[in-house]
């Protein structure tokens, strides 16, 4: 099968032909029908994070099963599954209390020994977030997959694999936002405008999106910001104290830079809750200003959204269907596996919501 292949770091990705194993006793081999471009994929690309190459990029992806190993029963051929790269062992003390997003799920990967689940020639390929979506198909544990409805298109199913999971689920599970509290989003990419969007569904009041791309402002209107500052032209923090006469109740960074998770804090006002969702580069400190806990300001991560992504996927897509999540809008371009690179290139332009990989 071919599949989008890492070797160097920084690098471009090649298509090459790759072998993919059966599955195993608690694994699933599905077709992929389609996988989303996320800006952690980049990270890994210009090595501010780090991954064992070769690798397959990609972790956001939708398809059908095709086999399922002898101890499967959650999923059978045919079924329509999501994938996730939370993938929970169900038995440590992360999962045990609701916190799969944590889980180390150390037994959920092949150990070393055994043949790699992608290899060619006989060479290792590393699997990517234990996922690798940029292929034509995929070998993941059963506890990387959640069933859905067949009637959910596969291109926004995808994006529900990390990009909706981690915006929605940032506001849901991780800060808890209550109906009428006031939401600040610093970046308005896929995760950043679906932490919008979940803003709105939860009620929130005032939502403010911050960017500094001003067609990415605008697309922040349409998925529920009641307000935007162009970072571009104004000191962010300053504009939005002012517009909102001392700070939010909760304030998100889908960035990560250096600066972001600052920024998200400075937003608040005495009582608020930061929420870093996006991915600070290996090695970054952040720093804030130590006299405002006695506000009691709060700054905390959110990984993949806290997700419960077996309880949470059917949830989005029943908001997808009765018109509370929008999810088409999301998707910039619709491109072959051949056009990853370029794909992967835009994000760097801060112009793209969404591409998707669409495999036939
Ligand atoms: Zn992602
Ligand atoms: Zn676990």
């Amino acid at each position: 099968m071919k599949a989008a292949i890492l070797r160097t770091i920084p690098g471009e990705l090649t298509i090459e032909d790759v072998d993919i194993d059966r599955p195993g006793p608690r694994e699933v081999l599905i077709r992929t029908k389609a996988a989303g471009v996320c800006h952690s994929d980049h990270h890994y690309l210009t090595g501010a994070y780090d991954t064992p190459l070769p690798t397959v990029m990609g972790h956001e992806s939708a398809g059908v099963v095709e086999a399922v190993g002898e101890l499967v029963s959650y999923v059978s051929p045919g079924d329509h599954v999501i994938t996730s790269l939370s993938v929970f062992c169900g038995h440590c003390s992360y999962c045990l209390s609701g916190r799969m997003a944590l889980c180390p799920h150390t037994d959920t990967i092949r150990p070393p020994e055994v043949t790699p689940r992608l290899s060619q020639d006989g060479e290792v390929i590393h699997q990517y977030a234990d996922v690798s979506s940029f292929a034509e198909q995929l070998l993941v544990h059963e506890h990387a997959v959640v069933k859905i409805s067949p009637e959910m298109p596969f291109p926004q199913a995808a994006l529900i694999g990390c990009a909706v999971t981690t915006g929605l689920g940032a506001v849901f599970r991780t800060a808890q936002v209550r109906p009428g509290e006031t939401v600040a989003v610093i970046g308005c990419g896929g995760v950043g405008l679906n932490a919008i969007q979940g803003a709105r569904i939860a009620g929130a009041g005032r939502i403010i999106a911050i960017d500094v791309v001003k067609t990415k402002l605008d697309l922040a209107k349409n998925f529920g910001a009641t307000d935007s500052i162009d970072a571009s032209a104004d000191d962010p923090v300053a504009e939005l104290l002012e517009l909102t006469s001392g700070g939010v109740d909760h304030a998100f960074d889908a960035i990560g830079l250096a600066t972001t998770p600052a920024q998200a804090f400075a937003m608040l006002r005495a009582g608020g809750t930061a929420t870093v969702i996006g991915m600070v580069p290996l090695g970054v400190m952040v720093e804030i200003p130590g006299v405002d806990f006695l506000a009691e300001k709060r700054i905390q991560g959110s990984c993949m959204g806290s997700n419960q992504f077996r309880t949470d996927a059917q949830r989005f897509i029943d908001f997808y269907f009765d018109g509370r999540l929008e999810l088409d809008s999301l998707i910039t371009d619709q491109i072959g596996l051949d056009k990853v690179n370029e794909a992967m290139e835009a994000l760097t332009t801060g112009r793209v919501a969404r591409n998707v990989i669409v495999f036939s």
